[in-house]
């Protein structure tokens, strides 16, 4: 295996909608919801802005070499195709007025023609010589997601928002369209087993894929993707690569049967990926595997997958030599993919022994953030003004940040089996003190969560060992409001009960400690919330217990020595 040769990330300042790799240079084009189109020479070390144009003021909505890479084709919301220069982005050819909606796809057939969908559905051909339209096709009336071409059969497929599936002989234009209608959105469509099948992934998640010239229904459905399908690309006849909504790109291989094979690539949580696109040079010579992703997170990335085509032969990196179906190299390829990446949704690889993987990823990810800001970690090396202090779970399953969907800077934290505050931590009593007193924090969150480990082996009466003496607590609080607690109607409901009260308990406790009592006595203003959170739909949801002074408190716990 060669090292990770994989250009650094080009950040942007805006969403891109579209990128693509010229077939023969390194050369990457960025498509942006501004309008603009990026050009960039790729490297290992370093990316080069070879130029850049705005062709609209409305967003670019696809970029696309032609099969030789002597044109580079863009589409845009403005309803406009235009074809510009490869090596300055002079503006060659426009049709204004292509489509009569926005132009959401654009695909190439060839040298010459290319196919464009657009937001009602309507798919036209172009031949660019003329520059005329060839064909329009109305199959669809949603928007054209995806469309591939199978050059030696010339067909053209389309994926449509509609949930059909159409196919079009590029040949015979008057030929009635074959198409299939799904109960699904279709969102990305590519052909796999050297055109002896199609695979569409969907918004639900499924992969639905059918069987060359059997349309009129699925051969079969996969539905192992947990996320939706937004795109996918095809990494050889047997093996596709996803992106979806939560973020991550994952391999799927299709031969014998559909299977996950790991996580290849992440673009963040919260930032779905937009599209995913293999540089047609894999393999060719001595050039690197590389796959690119671009997603919400506004970063074009770069993945280098050569693992997935090394083997010990002498043919490295030969793509006829994996097409031709060598035995020996599919089996090595199929290792390399179990191998080299994490299996299932997991993103730790349990075989980092030496967790270089996971130092590895921080340090591409500080990297990835410095590039797009680089003041970021030195602004952040200034200090800290949480205005929010929160007290849960240990559970792997509740992290602050992102349940209350803040940033790095903006919480302070402290954490412990099933959130127990008592007056002889001094864990918890420092954290309390430092938080309220120095930071200032503002607010106080307790949050519980419904499925706890630890509320629920305090419930039992099981011994479990030294963390007994801790449960304990939670054992106060249930003989405190047992009558409560056991007026529901099953264990399940109880034990939620208890984890609603025991998360009040700590925040009342949070609201008797003389830190809490002095700060109100002082004025600061400061307010304890008790919440709870539920792993099962991710909501946090407030519960019936809030305080911002003392006469909030029972009597008996307020200090009156002014
Ligand atoms: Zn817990």
């Amino acid at each position: 295996m060669n090292g990770n040769t994989a250009p650094p990330s080009i950040p942007f300042t805006d969403p891109i909608f579209d990128f693509c790799f010229h077939p023969t240079r390194h050369v990457v084009v960025s498509g942006l919801i501004t309008g603009y189109i990026y050009c960039h020479q790729y490297g290992t070390e370093a990316n080069t802005l070879l130029w850049s144009t705005q062709i609209s003021k409305k967003s670019t909505r696809g970029v696309e070499f032609n099969q030789d890479g002597s044109l580079l084709m863009t589409i845009s919301r403005d309803k406009s195709i235009q074809t510009l220069d490869v090596d300055t982005g002079r503006l060659l050819m426009k049709i204004p007025k292509a489509h009569k909606y926005p132009i959401n796809k654009i695909h190439a057939l060839d040298l010459n023609r290319i196919a464009t969908g657009d937001d009602e559905g309507i798919i036209k051909l172009w031949d660019l010589r003329t520059p005329k339209m060839a064909q329009q096709y109305i199959s669809h009336d949603d928007f054209i997601a995806d469309m591939t071409f199978a050059e030696g059969k010339s067909t053209l497929l389309a994926a449509g928002g509609d949930g059909v599936l159409s196919i079009h002989d590029t040949r015979k234009l008057d030929k009635k369209v074959a198409t299939c209608t799904l109960d699904d959105e279709l969102l990305a469509l590519t052909t796999i087993k050297d055109y002896d099948q199609v695979v569409a992934g969907s918004q639900s998640g499924a992969l639905y894929y059918w069987q060359w010239n059997e349309w009129a229904t699925i051969k079969d459905k996969w539905l192992g993707h947990p996320s939706s399908v937004d795109t996918l690309c095809k990494l050889d006849e047997d093996t596709l690569c996803t992106g979806g909504n939560d973020g991550l790109l994952r391999l799927v291989s299709v031969s014998p049967d559909y299977q996950f094979e790991g996580v290849l690539g992440d673009h963040g949580e919260d930032f779905p990926v937009e599209r995913v696109r293999l540089s047609s040079q894999n393999g060719a010579g001595d050039a690197a595997a590389l796959l690119g992703s671009c997603g919400h997170d506004m970063n074009l990335r770069f993945w280098d997958i050569g693992d997935l085509y090394d083997s010990d032969s002498d043919d490295d990196g030969d793509k006829d030599s994996q097409e031709s179906g060598n035995n020996t190299n599919d089996k090595k390829r199929q290792h390399d993919i179990t191998t080299a990446t994490t299996g299932h949704t997991k993103r730790f690889d349990c075989s980092d022994v030496n967790l270089d993987g996971l130092l590895d990823k921080n340090h591409k990810w500080a990297k990835a953030v410095t590039e797009s800001d680089p003041n970021y970690f030195k602004d952040m090396a200034l200090g800290q003004t949480p205005k929010i202090l929160w007290i849960g779970c240990s559970d792997s399953r509740v992290p602050a940040n992102q349940v209350l969907q803040l940033g790095p800077g903006e919480v302070f934290v402290h954490r412990n089996i099933a959130n127990v505050v008592t007056h002889t931590d001094m864990s918890c009593l420092s954290v309390l003190q430092y938080s309220i007193e120095v930071l200032k924090v503002e607010h106080v969150i307790v949050c519980g969560h419904y499925n706890c480990g630890g509320v629920a082996a305090a419930y039992s009466r099981k011994q479990v060992g030294l963390i007994d003496n801790w449960l304990r607590n939670i054992k106060d609080v249930y003989r405190l409001n047992a009558s409560s607690v056991n007026k529901e109607e099953d264990e399940q409901q109880r034990m939620r009960r208890l984890v609603d009260y025991n998360a009040i308990h700590s925040a009342q406790n949070v609201c008797y400690s003389t830190i809490v009592q002095d700060a109100w006595k002082r004025g600061q203003k400061l307010t304890v919330h008790a919440w709870v959170h539920d792993i099962a739909d991710g909501m946090a949801r407030k519960l019936n217990f809030k305080a911002s002074c003392a006469s909030d408190m029972e009597f008996i716990y307020v200090s009156n020595n002014e």
